[in-house]
């Protein structure tokens, strides 16, 4: 894991060494970054990273990355996972960074519907508190939106959106998902139609063919 920190101090310190660079013929971070942030070896374009999107970012997050992030809520860690260096790393025995039960694999509905009181009680002492519940909601929101086809999730975008608690920039989010569902349900809709209309075609077709046997 990659843990990036600055410490503003007034003691001489030797300089070190740059690290030696151990890909060889390895692009896996590359090829599986879902918004391609990493756009050369060694060079990562911030403003396309879904960690900076969904933490440092402060406004609405760019439409072209939303459908690319999926379900990643609060930032992405795809490059370290697939890292073939990183499966040598030891776990670290600091349960402050493991993984939290509360937050285990949780539902988005639930953490769609959590106050701003709850979000700052379920996320006490958890980096996630920073970026504060309208970020929380904006993120979720587009999740949301690239969830499959749902009325549930529909009616909680909407619910929502009625809600004090958003501003500007979450309603817009919510729009999105909600339109971003929509045209699924529609996909989703015609798909069911084309594939009874297949059906009654095959089963007109049987008929047809039976007819001069069975008339
Ligand atoms: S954290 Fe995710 S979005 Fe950012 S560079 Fe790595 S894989 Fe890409
Ligand atoms: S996944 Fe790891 S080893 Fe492979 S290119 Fe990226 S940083 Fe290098």
């Amino acid at each position: 894991m990659v843990f990036l920190g600055e410490l503003l101090i007034n003691l001489p310190l030797p300089v070190d060494i740059p690290i030696q660079e151990g890909c060889n013929t390895c692009v896996a971070c590359i090829t599986s970054c879902p918004t391609g942030a990493i756009v050369a070896p060694y060079v990562v374009d911030g403003r396309r990273c879904i960690s900076y999107l969904t933490i440092e970012l402060q406004g609405a997050i760019p439409e072209e990355f939303r459908p690319l992030m999926g379900n990643r809520i609060y930032g992405c860690d795809d490059c370290q996972l697939v890292c073939p260096i990183n499966r040598q790393a030891p776990l670290t025995v600091e349960t402050d960074f493991h993984i939290r039960p509360k937050l285990k694999q949780p539902d988005l509905l639930n953490l769609f519907a959590w106050s701003e009181a709850e979000f700052l009680k379920q996320t006490e002492g958890s980096a996630i508190r920073r970026i504060g519940h309208k970020r929380w909601l904006r993120n979720i929101a587009v999740a949301l939106g690239n969830a499959p086809a749902s009325e549930t999730i529909i009616a909680a975008l909407h619910a929502r959106q009625d809600n004090g608690e958003v501003d500007e920039i979450v309603r817009e989010h919510i729009d999105w998902a909600l339109n971003a569902q929509q045209v699924r349900l529609a996909d989703n809709e015609l798909i069911v139609q084309q594939k009874a209309r297949r059906k009654t075609e095959r089963m007109v077709r049987i008929i047809e063919k039976g007819l001069p046997r069975d008339a």
